[in-house]
């Protein structure tokens, strides 16, 4: 992919750091408008370097990349927001960890419009680091970053009949991407889980409301637990799809399949 500029300016989040050669580092980055992408710290492994604590993981640094043939380099980086407690505290740090993770799975290297989740995972980094008990935020991220990534799930209407939700207990239909209701849930039986009233009361919450009024209205945490085991089934679902859709394209591409080959092309198409 050619980029026309020769250098930007950008603010990133360091979703992945690994040892590149002798003494550089390679960098996963999430940027608000260049996506996400691998780029080079030179030197940031050597003790006396001026960019060593600033490509830290976790952090957010205003960074000046130069673009080359295939990977930019950072040219300079200055950080921005810290996180300290995110390499500190070692419960903080699995909660970040876990985020990054979501965020460098759901997102495509050619994405480019990125603000939105950017400015998720910058909050939540913050509040993981800031709050007493970050689990609430990162309930928060999870239903946010499905909305951004387009797997919002349906928690409004019966996502088999489009009908309104009564107040009662639902289910919940990873295929479907959303809630099913009652007299629906049988044609589904066998690949739903359960969806109690109050639990889709708190994901609605998490999915409409600004986070610090949900935070104000306070939820217990047995509810905010619940809520994390239905996320992390549905999010656990669309990745293994998409791994699996990945693996097919693999296999076809190994097996000398062309995917575009099956369908007539425009100019072959009867006439
Ligand atoms: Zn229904």
């Amino acid at each position: 992919m050619a980029r026309a500029e020769r250098s930007f300016k950008t603010a990133a989040i360091i979703l992945k750091r690994r040892d590149f050669g002798e003494a550089d580092r390679l960098l996963t980055i999430l940027t608000p408008a260049h996506g996400k992408q691998d780029v080079i710290a030179k030197g940031a492994r050597k003790l006396t370097s001026q960019k060593m604590g600033h490509v830290e993981l976790f952090t957010c640094a205003e960074m000046l990349i130069h673009t080359g043939r295939d990977l930019g380099v950072v040219a300079q980086a200055e950080m921005i927001m810290p996180f300290n407690a995110l390499r500190e505290d070692l419960t903080r740090g699995a909660y970040a960890a876990y985020c990054v993770e979501l965020v460098d799975r759901f997102t495509g290297d050619g994405e480019d419009d990125t603000n939105r989740l950017f400015n998720l995972t910058r909050e939540t980094l913050e509040r993981i680091d800031q709050e007493a008990d970050p689990r609430l935020a990162v309930r928060f991220f999870e239903v946010h970053l499905l909305d951004v990534s387009g797997f919002r799930p349906e928690l409004q209407f019966c996502a088999a009949s489009r009908e309104p939700l009564l107040p009662q207990d639902q289910v919940f239909s990873y295929s479907e991407g959303g809630v099913i209701c009652p007299q629906h849930a049988p044609a589904y039986a066998g690949a739903t889980v359960p969806m109690p009233m109050q639990t889709l009361k708190l994901l609605r919450m998490l999915q409409r409301s600004r986070y610090d009024s949900i935070r104000e209205t306070g939820f217990p945490n047995g509810l905010i637990d619940d809520a994390e085991r239905l996320m992390n089934g549905y999010l656990t679902y669309l990745l293994e799809r998409r791994l699996q859709s990945v693996e097919f394209l693999r296999r076809l591409r190994r097996e000398g399949i062309s995917i575009t080959s099956s369908r007539p092309s425009p100019n072959t198409g009867s006439q």
